[in-house]
């Protein structure tokens, strides 16, 4: 099945330009951008006045949890989710039943996702104290990452043989991407927690045990690593002002080290535990409102590379348990680009901005070919933004397998009118149409 589409008027987004363009897709691919374009003979026409016109997002930092956690969530869940919400691409983490610890297990995820994903995907490879070799057998073109836990989060694939982890700094030969908290300031705290509270601990205690005191030392550890082995390093979700000092602002391109933060440490602060509760309870915790202004102004000034969703469902029953017992992650892909939009309508970041972090730079960080930018050639993963019709979430419009979301009944000022997924319109003012299968990333390099 062939899909032409001219897409005029549009309001085109992309490398630190903005600029009003008609847009032509033949064969999944961008076949042609200028002005005043002609419609050939069997185009469908899409009138974009209005609208903004941006590369699909990639998702750099995911959890779909299959296989082993489906209950929570699947491949094909969350990747119509993301579609809905204009995330073309992503990233998943390697923390399944079992883990993504062999070559073979692996293939095995790229397979279901081959058979079940509607965006296009990539998995990354977990570390863990004994895979060493088969870390150093991946292959750059077909891999996009290996995945490193400093700490214990969901899954238990934390590292914790020195030896180890330095020969993963050492001799990775894709990007190491990290998961940075300090697990003795974490147990520390919690201990502490424990003698206060008993079994009843307030879940605002969460980012003092999870504390900006344990976000930093790892993330200073790991960033005093890489630099002694000239790692290739990213560093995942920093929620504290502490860590920024870490990193430094620039291109990503001329970076070794870089920095992501995640669309829930812009939306949401302490402040937020007493009314969400468990909702927003995830690891690294969200934590003060200065923290939140801070990161902020480093994805604006580039000091934070990119901004993914760490997008991680888990069901409402057990998000609603004790804080002990309730699981950290929070479902956030479908509502990502609209959530980090507010950002763009209050002034605090700008929208050329918001596209170079969530599509340019996973694009340029991991080399992947063909996508993230909207240039002649390239598959044709494009969203288009409303910016004129808000938007209610309703709990029943939810995709992810969980069946909730934490921005249920907020009202954002944005709405996505479509997306397209390698030349194919696949979802439409939220609503999935046809979607086609997804296609697996390549990386260049
Ligand atoms: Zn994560």
């Amino acid at each position: 099945m062939t899909d032409a589409w001219l897409i005029t008027n549009a309001e085109l987004v992309n490398e630190g330009r903005r600029r009003h363009a008609d847009l032509r897709i033949r064969d999944g691919r961008i076949d042609e951008i200028g002005n005043g374009l002609r419609p050939f003979t069997g185009e469908q026409l899409l009138d974009a006045s209005g609208l903004w016109l941006l590369p699909g997002l990639i998702d750099d930092h995911v959890h779909f949890r299959e296989p082993g956690y489906t209950a929570k969530a699947d491949i094909a869940s969350e990747s119509r989710a993301a579609i809905a919400g204009g995330v073309t691409s992503f990233i998943d983490m390697p923390n399944t039943d079992p883990p993504t610890l062999t070559h073979a297990l692996l293939e095995d995820k790229y397979a279901i996702a081959a058979r079940s994903s509607v965006a296009n995907y990539a998995f990354y490879f977990g570390a863990s104290n004994d895979n060493l070799d088969a870390i150093r057998a991946l292959d750059p073109r077909r891999v996009p990452g290996v995945k490193v836990f400093l700490c214990e989060s969901t899954g238990n694939l934390c590292v914790s043989d020195p030896q180890a982890l330095e020969g993963v700094f050492r001799d990775s030969p894709v990007n190491v991407v990290v998961h940075c908290e300090d697990d003795a300031i974490i147990h520390a705290n919690l201990d502490r927690a424990k003698a206060q509270y008993g079994d009843d601990i307030p879940m605002r205690m969460h980012p003092r045990i999870r504390s900006r005191e344990a976000c930093f030392a790892s993330t200073r550890w790991a960033v005093e690593t890489a630099r002694r082995h000239g790692t290739r390093l990213h560093v995942l979700h920093v929620s504290t002002a502490d860590e920024l000092a870490l990193f430094e602002p620039g291109p990503i391109g001329g970076k070794k080290i870089t920095a992501e933060t995640c669309v829930h440490f812009l939306r949401f602060t302490d402040a937020d535990y007493d009314g969400y509760g468990g909702r927003i309870k995830c690891n690294p915790a969200i934590k003060a409102a200065s923290d939140r202004d801070a990161l902020l102004r480093a994805l604006a000034d580039t000091r934070i590379d990119v901004l993914a969703t760490d997008h991680a469902p888990h069901l409402q029953e057990e998000k609603q348990r004790p804080y002990t017992r309730c699981p950290s992650g929070i479902p956030l892909i479908q509502y990502a680009l609209q959530s980090t939009l507010e950002h763009v309508l209050d002034g605090a970041l700008t929208l050329e901005r918001v596209v170079e972090a969530a599509c340019h730079a996973p694009a340029i960080l991991f080399g992947i070919r063909g996508r993230g930018f909207v240039r002649e050639g390239f598959h044709a993963d494009l969203v288009l933004v409303d910016p004129d019709t808000p938007h209610t979430v309703r709990k029943e419009e939810v995709l992810s397998k969980c069946g909730w979301s934490p921005f249920e009944d907020d009202t954002f000022r944005t709405s996505i009118a479509a997306t397209f997924v390698n030349g194919h319109l696949a979802a439409r003012r939220g609503r999935l149409l046809d979607p086609n299968p997804g296609m697996r990333l390549e990386f260049d390099r």
